[in-house]
């Protein structure tokens, strides 16, 4: 069995410790223990500290509990339709594909941020907006860095934030150096639909919600022309400004601002925050389900995309996120995402506060090669 060690969700190494994905070919994961690892995630709920909370995310990796990691999840369940992507499959195989099959309402009429003709403007990360070919074939040489952001407003000692100017610093090194960031839609048609991707991609992506995405990421992608993904917590999403939290959360308006400018492409990230892997299937279905329901009927369009919170996901959480509809996941496993990993378990790279530029450029140089 490999020897590779991994902090259970959010929970990573303690500083000192490189940030990267251990894990070896045949997927074996060794579990850090508690003392190894400090949790960031909800910016501010623990900190630093170290919580009896990492116990149960650690138990809910499989490791220690079930003898199945969730590396061996990844595949067995990777598509978000009614297709099992089997143990054994690999790059080369063709796979049948899901297809997108929820109502849409109509919106607001957003930017176009990609710059090409749209079948549905409004919506600007519906898969069917890159459709190159009708037949899909799976192609895993694509390989996408996918940046995983929290709260951009600094709080000293909180890994999730980030320093002042960090996220303007990334965001002109990104353009300086040509990438062109894409939304979910045009990620899964690569996968899937023989939409070839511009030059340079990448997703950013922005976790729980944070208000200061509106009020400061915002102006950062209208300036230079970036598009966001946004996973958002729905039972933390309110009618009315709460400046008065630590942590700000950002209104159901202002989220609908962002879907309607065109920059930002909101999708699922549950209704309260819990890890999925721990949870009893009814409960996992309302943390789904909930989400998914209050956030389509806020910003008119289905969710496509989803990220677990603390990293937690199981056989069951596949399943109903297969049954929902739901084309790609995120996780915390860090790296490019490509589509061997499973769709709906893709890779993402951290961005933490304690991110050097120096580290940010180095986790993205495969792409300037
Ligand atoms: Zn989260």
């Amino acid at each position: 069995m490999a020897t590779t060690k991994e902090c259970a969700g959010e929970f990573w190494p303690l500083s000192g410790q490189p940030l990267q994905d251990k894990r070896t070919p045949n997927g074996g994961i060794e579990v850090w223990n508690r003392q190894q690892c400090r949790r960031f995630g909800r910016a501010g709920v623990l900190g630093w500290s170290i919580s009896v909370i990492a116990v149960v995310a650690v138990a809910g990796c499989g490791v220690a509990g079930t003898g199945t990691s969730k590396n061996s999840l990844r595949s067995t369940a990777n598509f978000g339709g009614n297709t099992v992507y089997s143990n054994g499959v690999g790059p080369g195989k063709k796979t049948p594909v899901p297809v997108i099959n929820k109502t849409r309402k109509t919106g607001p009429q957003p930017a176009n941020p990609v710059g090409i003709v749209l079948r549905d403007p409004q919506w600007p990360a519906d898969p069917k907006n890159y459709e190159v070919s009708k037949k899909a074939v799976a192609n895993f040489g694509v390989k996408v860095p996918i940046l995983e952001y929290h709260e951009d407003t600094y709080v000293p000692g909180d890994l999730a934030t980030l320093r002042p100017g960090q996220l303007k610093e990334e965001l002109r090194w990104l353009v300086a150096h040509k990438f062109h960031t894409i939304n979910m839609g045009q990620l899964y048609a690569a996968f899937y639909y023989g939409y070839v991707l511009p030059s340079r991609p990448v997703l950013l992506t922005f976790d729980d919600g944070y208000e200061s995405v509106y009020l400061k990421v915002f102006p950062l992608l209208k300036k230079y022309h970036l598009q966001a993904t946004l996973f958002i917590i729905s039972g933390y999403t309110h009618r009315l400004p709460n400046r008065k939290k630590e942590f700000p959360d950002l209104t159901v308006s202002e989220l609908q601002s962002l879907q309607a400018s065109g920059w930002a492409d909101v999708e699922d990230h549950t209704v309260t925050h819990q890890d999925l892997s721990t949870l009893t299937p009814s409960q996992d279905r309302q943390e789904i389900l909930g989400s998914s329901q209050s956030l389509s009927g806020w910003v008119h369009h289905p969710m496509i995309a989803f990220c677990y919170p603390d990293g937690g996901y199981n056989a069951q959480v596949l399943s109903l996120l297969k049954s929902q509809g739901f084309l790609l996941g995120t996780t915390e496993h860090q790296g490019y995402a490509q589509l061997s990993q499973g769709a709906l378990t893709l890779d993402r790279i951290a961005v933490l506060v304690d991110t050097t530029q120096q580290q940010f450029v180095s986790r993205l140089s495969p792409s300037l090669q």
